[in-house]
């Protein structure tokens, strides 16, 4: 069965409740690719999803931008993943590299919360990478494949997780991964997948690309054979959001 193209857009911490309004105008206005061809799922600040999820069109999910490690409680600053289930958000993006990086999450720490946010019945967009300089020393595979191996060890089932690969160098520095960089990893991450998981999961779990994806490069990114989407930060605050959506096309004519 052929892997359903995903684009996910993160929206960071950026926006006002009127230029959340604007994009959401932006998003329903667009003429995409309809929900069979791709699914499209973005995802704001917290405070907006209520805003975002009630006004945006049905084709479209949300997704927040974290939640906490277990069950809610003496937890100050954080939302559970019980809170995102009652609200009917389905989709949580986990481990991106600004958390890991800066707020210090581990590859055990994400692999906890995948787990946690999976047993609370939230789809997770799951994301791994290197920074450059492991890349520079030859680590790329090693660095990934732990990072998904810490994801492995503590979840079941793969059906409602999608594994981004966003290369740390790439991300918000208009520096993108070529089509070439960005096939190596996936397939040897889906290879990783068929001998550490299942080929089943191999064949059926989705591997989008993150890192500077914009309108111009999306189509040659997306026709890559185990790019299975995009997750997109600046550019999906922008129209030429709607162009990396198209890009779901390659794949349909491929
Ligand atoms: C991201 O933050 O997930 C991302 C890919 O950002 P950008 O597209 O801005 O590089």
């Amino acid at each position: 069965m052929a892997r359903k193209f995903f684009v996910g857009g993160n929206w960071k911490c950026n926006g006002t409740l009127d230029e959340v309004k604007k994009i959401v105008a932006m998003l329903n206005d667009g003429a995409v690719p309809s929900s069979d061809v791709v699914e499209v799922v973005v995802s704001p600040p917290f405070v907006f999803l209520p805003t975002v999820q009630s006004s945006l069109k049905p084709d479209f999910q949300v997704a927040a931008q974290n939640c906490w490690v277990k069950k809610g409680g003496a937890f100050t600053g954080e939302v559970s993943a019980e809170m995102l289930a009652n609200l009917g958000v389905p989709w949580v993006i986990l481990g991106h590299s600004e958390r890991r990086a800066l707020l210090g999450e581990s590859n055990e720490f994400v692999g906890d919360k995948v787990a946690y946010a999976l047993s609370q019945g939230l789809k997770v967009i799951a994301c791994v990478g290197e920074t450059l300089e492991q890349r520079e020393s030859g680590s790329t595979m090693e660095v990934v494949a732990a990072q998904t191996k810490a994801i492995a060890e503590k979840i079941s089932s793969w059906d409602n997780v999608v594994l981004a690969y966003e290369p740390v160098w790439a991300i918000g520095t208009g520096k993108v991964a070529s089509p070439a960089q960005a096939q190596e990893v996936h397939l040897e991450l889906r290879k990783w997948l068929q001998g550490n998981v299942s080929p089943q999961v191999a064949e059926t779990t989705r591997i989008i690309y993150g890192g500077s994806v914009n309108g111009a490069n999306c189509k040659e990114l997306g026709g890559q054979a185990d790019v299975d989407g995009f997750l997109v930060g600046g550019a999906s605050l922008k129209p030429e959001f709607i162009d990396i959506i198209k890009a779901a096309e390659v794949k349909k004519s491929a």
